[in-house]
Parts: structure tokens; C-alpha cells; sequence
């Protein structure tokens, strides 16, 4: 039977999806210091150096996209693209990977987002573009939109609307909502504008001695990590200390971020009574000596 080009979706405000933090771009992370305590994101995507290998079609077949193997690997590379900040060819592996830097709010035990309030969203309008791009994340490469959406509409407990009475909001590759679609140009755009934020965490990744100052791996650690299947997570304060060295944030932003975490580290540590991790602690130092510095300064 042949599948409907388009796709109907409403949002009915159940929250479900709010069912932990949003990952988000960098500048965002900066923005909303004061509402989330966030992690420095390392993600490495690696995909087929070559259309004609095994792994390409098992590649292609895995991820539904709705065009053949190698518009949809160029479609790949283009979209990974807009985000990467380092892109190399490993021959050995034959696959090209790029490396993805983001923020990611830290899981506070709750099991939703810190900033749901009841089903709502406590930051609506502040929300980063993650949220705001929901189902039809940007993340995703147009052909695989319908794919995805359909596995996020269908997830269990999740209640939006995909009945006759929906607006479209996907035909084709193409996405209808108007929102929805600057929502995925913001992201892009976003991402472009940390570009040079990102390349000074890369230029650190390669250098030991400076990396192991402000507290990074290397970057073949990195993609060591993802090889063996995750990714890698630290504490922000290591992205902003790279963007207070060069001058990316100033001064007074960078001790204001750190009083900001610092205040939501200790809300934290005093919601969890007892039951306080050395990570936890460790963190709060980390800002508290920050600022401390700069005081001293
Ligand atoms: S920021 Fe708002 S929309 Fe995004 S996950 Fe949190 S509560 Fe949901
Ligand atoms: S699960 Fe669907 S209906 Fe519920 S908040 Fe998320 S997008 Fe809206």
C-alpha cells in the first residue's frame, strides 16, 4: 500500500515528551545558565566513506531515509555539516566522521525537564530550538523527517494529535509549519554563529597541555569513546572557560554564568538533603572557585 506524503500533527500540551532536559547549542546553554545546569556535549557521527561498501547499504537501510543510498549519504554529509566542527576521513574504518559539540542539561533525578512546571513549559518563550523543533527535529536530514516523526508520535504515553483535524505540518520532505521550519534555520544559523566557539574547543583538543588547563580530553579520546559507544560529557564550565580565554564571553559574563550554576548547583544540593554525590559537590566547587578568582582578581 502506498504510504501518504504527508503528515498531520498538533501538539496537545500533555508534556510527555518534556521527559528530561534539552540538548541545545552553546550560545542557549549561556542564555539559560541561570535555569539549567548543563554539560559540555562531545558527539562523534561517523558515516560511510564510500557508497558502494556492505556498511553503506546496511547504513542507508537503517536509517529510513526516503531517497536512494547516495543522494541520501550526500544529504547526510550536507546536514551533519551545518553542525560539525571537525570533519575527517578515518581510512582505516573507511567512514568519514564529524564531531558535534553541543550542551545537554544535566538529569537532576526528577525524571522531566527542570523547567516543565505541571505539563507545561515553565520557559516557553525563552525555550531552546530543540524544543521548538519538535517532532521534526533539526537534527534530522529532510528525507528521514517522516520516519522519525512517525516513531515520535507513536512512542508510548505521548499524546499529540494525528488526526483529520491536525494541521500538516510535513509533506514530502518538506516541512509545512511555519514555525517548525524557521525553528530548523534558527538551529542552523545558531550553530554557524558558535562556530567560532567551537573551533577554539577544537584547537584546544589538540593541544595536551592547554586541553588538560581548562580541563578537555583530546580529541582521539573522544572519538575513542564513541567507538565504544558513547558519548562524552563534561561539566560546562570547561566550554566557558575556553570562551573567557578568547574572549568569546567577557569576563563579567563568564563570573556571572558561574554565579548563575553555582546558585542551582547549591538549590540542588539542598533539595537532595543527604543524598549529595562528590559530582555534584565537585561541580559546585569548580563554580565557587571561579568567581572566587575573579573576586580576587
Ligand atoms: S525547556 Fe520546556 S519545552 Fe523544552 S524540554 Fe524543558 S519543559 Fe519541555
Ligand atoms: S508528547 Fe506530543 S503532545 Fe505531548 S507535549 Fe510532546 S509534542 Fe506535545
Amino acid at each position: 500500500m502506498m504510504q501518504s506524503e504527508t503528515r498531520r500533527f498538533a501538539c496537545t500540551s500533555c508534556g510527555r515528551c518534556c521527559n528530561r532536559g534539552p540538548e541545545m547549542e552553546l550560545s542557549e546553554a549561556t542564555s539559560l545558565a541561570g535555569t539549567f545546569v548543563t554539560s559540555l556535549l562531545f558527539k562523534v557521527h561517523s558515516l560511510p566513506a564510500s557508497e558502494r561498501s556492505g556498511w553503506a547499504k546496511q547504513w542507508w537501510g537503517n536509517r529510513g531515509s526516503r531517497i536512494p543510498l547516495r543522494p541520501a549519504l550526500e544529504e547526510a554529509r550536507r546536514h551533519l555539516g551545518h553542525f560539525a566542527s571537525r570533519r575527517r576521513i578515518d581510512k582505516s574504518r573507511d567512514r568519514q566522521i564529524f564531531l558535534d559539540i553541543s550542551a545537554i542539561v544535566d538529569d537532576d533525578g526528577q525524571g522531566h525537564c527542570p523547567a516543565l512546571v505541571g505539563d507545561l513549559c515553565g520557559i516557553y518563550e525563552s525555550r531552546p530550538v530543540t524544543c521548538r523543533t519538535v517532532p521534526c527535529h533539526y537534527s534530522r536530514a529532510p528525507s528521514t523527517l517522516r520516519n522519525s516523526l512517525d516513531q515520535f508520535t507513536s512512542t508510548s504515553g505521548y499524546k499529540c494529535d494525528t488526526g483529520a483535524s491536525a494541521p500538516i505540518i510535513l509533506d514530502g520532505n518538506r516541512v509545512i509549519d511555519e514555525a517548525m521550519r524557521i525553528g530548523r534555520e534558527q538551529a542552523i544559523e545558531k550553530a554557524k554563529a558558535d562556530q567560532r566557539w567551537k573551533d577554539r574547543i577544537v584547537a584546544f583538543l589538540d593541544d595536551g597541555e592547554r586541553a588538560a588547563r581548562v580541563g578537555l580530553p583530546s580529541f582521539d579520546a573522544i572519538v575513542g569513546n564513541s567507538d565504544r559507544g558513547y558519548a562524552t560529557m563534561l561539566p560546562m564550565i570547561v566550554a566557558w572557560r575556553v570562551a573567557a580565554i578568547e574572549g568569546i564571553i567577557s569576563p563579567e559574563r563568564f563570573e556571572e554564568v558561574c554565579r548563575e550554576q553555582a546558585a542551582l548547583l547549591k538549590d540542588r544540593i539542598a533539595r537532595a538533603g543527604g543524598q549529595v554525590s562528590g559530582e555534584l559537590l565537585g561541580a559546585l566547587a569548580a563554580y565557587q572557585a571561579e568567581f572566587s578568582k575573579a573576586r580576587a582578581g
